[in-house]
């Protein structure tokens, strides 16, 4: 059975702008330009999902259900756009947190690769035509790791610590331009072999 093609977002710093810990759903907006880029992703035939790190919940400052509201809140933003989020993975740890159950060194906190493996597998996806897209480099290594193409957004890296899996396949400057790298049709694959 053929499989799917995702493109995986990371959501503080690239969907919306970075309010850190922010959990009030009228506080979120879509960052300029996005809007039209997950509109024209889905008409290609992508699935689109979030991968976002919310160690909030460890450190005890929100609770999972709060969210749940966020969530709503971007699928409404998405809707907009004639898009919609296939779904919305979060990690809730951090080894330094304050809340038992969540304070622990899990395989699911950015820059490790489990929701994006998680991603692939519930959305029936092909790493080698799926992407993540991310402003740090620890969404770009998440995203290598699993095999998947990636693309920095500039703006939210500052360390620019390199490592195994740091290179983005792509650096861009505005939202727009994932267009232009993103390959027009989901379902042509991009490492197809031309049979004689
Ligand atoms: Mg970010
Ligand atoms: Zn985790």
């Amino acid at each position: 059975m053929k499989k799917n093609a995702a493109v995986l977002f990371d959501k503080d710093g690239t969907l919306i702008p970075d309010i850190p810990y922010n959990i009030d759903a009228t506080m979120v907006e879509l960052r300029s330009g996005i809007g039209p880029v997950l509109g024209e992703l889905a008409r290609r035939g992508y699935a689109l999902a979030i991968v976002s790190n919310q160690s909030g919940v460890a450190r005890g400052i929100f609770g999972e259900d709060a969210l749940a509201s966020v969530w709503e809140r971007l699928q409404e933003l998405a809707s907009a756009y004639g898009a919609r989020f296939s779904a919305f993975y979060y990690c809730p740890h951090h080894p330094a947190g304050s809340v038992a159950d969540y304070a622990l060194e899990c395989d699911c906190r950015k820059p490790k690769s489990g929701l994006v493996e998680r991603a692939l597998r519930e959305l029936n996806a092909d790493p080698r035509s799926s992407w993540m897209i991310g402003d740090t480099l620890d969404d770009i290594e998440a995203g290598a790791r699993a095999g998947l193409n990636t693309a920095l957004i500039q703006g939210g890296e500052t360390e620019w610590l390199r490592g195994p899996y740091r290179s983005p396949g792509h650096i861009i400057d505005v939202p727009r331009d994932l267009l232009n790298i993103i390959p027009s049709s989901a379902r042509r694959r991009r490492y197809e072999k031309v049979h004689v």
